[in-house]
């Protein structure tokens, strides 16, 4: 087995409060869904300033818990991108609805509005849009256009954990939600993590009910309650759900993440800025773009290489040298298990995106010299491929 490179692609920030908080769990007797669940669901509703958030296993199951919760029903289609994680692409066929794809804009990496219109049909049931890297969607476009046509609206906010968008003159945190729901992840390569984790918020309370619902097998008394009666009380099940809890465990991580984020943003946004200086002069390279109406969480650093450039030759070389780094964000069409989804006109940008970029490592842990070692790979690695 190979050794990891020096310099990681990311790494979480785990800490003496993360490993007393677990402590604390393992020492109550209460280790499952619980209340810690509890309070981290009410912390973080706080911080992105939503009335209601609930926790589950991950984002890919709040993702499916949120389509469900919206209406998707089998034959039905979900206008979404390509470009993303397979997550996004996997809740959806959950459903046993369709994808539909479109675009992307280049600099953003995130859904073209202009797309929706033309990707509507009949059977449409909802647009799953996706703050891609962390970098906010032109929301205020989707949302009037969703409007128009009465569609509901779910944010994959998988990455934008911190992240912000310009709101009627106010910089709010995504996930208030500005749309219908959005759903968050607490994987380790997003800024906070609990292992694995997933956030649903929404200003719905009744679509809350139904998540926690959902997570825990429709039954109707949890076992929390039933731990604390002092009644002997008997639960029903009267619809199918799911065993999408997060654990307490999971739960006291996240609520120390979550103390660490403002930190953790400003930490990013410095080296996203940074790499932007150390890596102004070279020529033919696109940085991320970034709307005046959106400050990113900078999940990752995403760069668009020369299109003479070999990407896989680039990154090797970059991986010999100790500096690992990923390819752009992939695309589910592509990959046998989903070339059957119908989509709308060539998704080029998408494609491009998948095939030129690289994405470089960004860590709270990276010092100014970590940061110029990359820098100085990435251009060697350029001017020789
Ligand atoms: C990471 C990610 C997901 C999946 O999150 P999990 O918590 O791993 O299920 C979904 N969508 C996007 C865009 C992601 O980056």
């Amino acid at each position: 087995m190979h050794s990891v490179p020096e310099i990681p692609i990311s790494k979480p920030i785990m800490g003496q409060a993360e490993e007393e908080a677990v402590l604390r769990v393992i020492r109550s007797g209460w280790i499952t869904q619980g209340p810690e669940v509890a309070d981290f669901e009410k912390e973080f509703a706080e911080m992105v300033g939503a009335s209601h958030a609930c926790a589950v296993s991950n984002c890919t199951t709040a993702l499916h818990l949120a389509l469900l919760t919206a209406g998707v029903t089998p034959g039905d289609e979900v206008i979404t991108v390509s470009h993303s994680y397979i997550a996004t692409t996997n809740a959806v066929l959950y459903c046993g609805a369709k994808p539909v794809f479109i675009d992307i804009e280049p600099g953003t990496f995130n859904l073209d509005p202009s797309g929706i219109e033309r990707a509507l049909t009949a059977r449409t049931r909802a647009i799953l849009v996706v703050h891609q890297m962390g970098m906010p969607c032109n929301l205020h476009e989707i949302l009037d256009i969703a409007a128009s046509h009465n569609m509901p609206v779910i944010e994959d906010a998988a990455c934008a954990i911190g992240s912000e968008i310009l709101w009627k003159g106010r910089w709010e945190k995504i996930g208030r939600p500005h749309s219908d729901i959005a759903c968050f992840s607490f994987h380790p390569r997003k800024l906070l993590s609990t292992g694995d984790g997933g956030m649903l918020t929404t200003s719905r309370p009744e679509w809350d009910s139904r998540f926690r619902l959902l997570r825990q097998h429709s039954m109707s008394i949890s076992d929390t309650k039933r731990h604390h009666a002092n009644h002997v009380t008997f639960e029903s099940y009267r619809e199918m759900g799911f065993n999408y809890r997060m654990t307490d465990l999971q739960a006291a991580l996240g609520r120390e993440q979550l103390k660490r984020l403002p930190e953790i943003v400003a930490n990013r946004r410095h080296r996203a800025e940074r790499y932007q200086q150390l890596l102004s002069e070279i020529p033919g390279i696109i940085h991320p773009i970034e709307p005046q109406w959106a400050r990113s969480n900078w999940q990752s650093y995403c760069i668009k290489l020369p299109l003479s450039c070999d990407q896989k030759a680039v990154m090797q070389q970059m991986l010999d040298s100790g500096v690992a780094t990923r390819r752009g964000i992939m695309c589910a069409h592509r990959e046998s298990n989903h070339s059957q989804s119908p989509l709308v006109a060539p998704l080029t940008n998408s494609e491009l995106a998948q095939d030129h970029c690289i994405l470089l490592p960004l860590y709270y842990q990276m010092t100014d010299d970590d940061q110029k070692r990359v820098a100085t790979s990435f251009r060697k690695s350029i001017n020789a491929n």
